[in-house]
């Protein structure tokens, strides 16, 4: 076991969750439609303008844009902002649960 920084790998399990945030989105956009969830590239629903690679980062895309398109202005729901945070919330608190301290740890494995 590669031994990392504790903060580093809940760091890391946070952005890994924010990611499948980002990619729930796309399934929940997508797949009540019958669309794929691999193509097309993401795109304004408003414009059609694809999305700049720097857009798609989740959290910080979203609010680098301030909720809205940069061509027409058409608003971006909050619901891929808050998607992205309860997943990277929930990979982080996994990670930080997972990772405690020794005595927590064998606290719990010894019972
Ligand atoms: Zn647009």
């Amino acid at each position: 076991m590669i031994p990392l920084p504790r903060p580093w790998v809940i760091a890391a399990a946070a952005a890994f969750g924010a990611a499948l945030g980002s990619f729930l989105n796309v399934v929940i956009s997508r797949v009540p439609s019958g669309e794929s969830v691999i193509r097309p590239p993401s795109r304004c629903p408003g414009c059609g303008r694809r999305l700049a690679w720097w857009e798609n980062i989740p959290v910080a895309g979203y609010i680098a844009l301030r909720g809205r398109c940069r061509t027409c202005r058409a608003p971006i729901g909050v619901r891929h902002l808050v998607v992205e945070l309860a997943a990277a919330v929930a990979a982080g608190a996994a990670a930080w649960a997972l990772t405690g301290a020794d005595t927590a740890r064998e606290a719990m494995i010894n019972g």
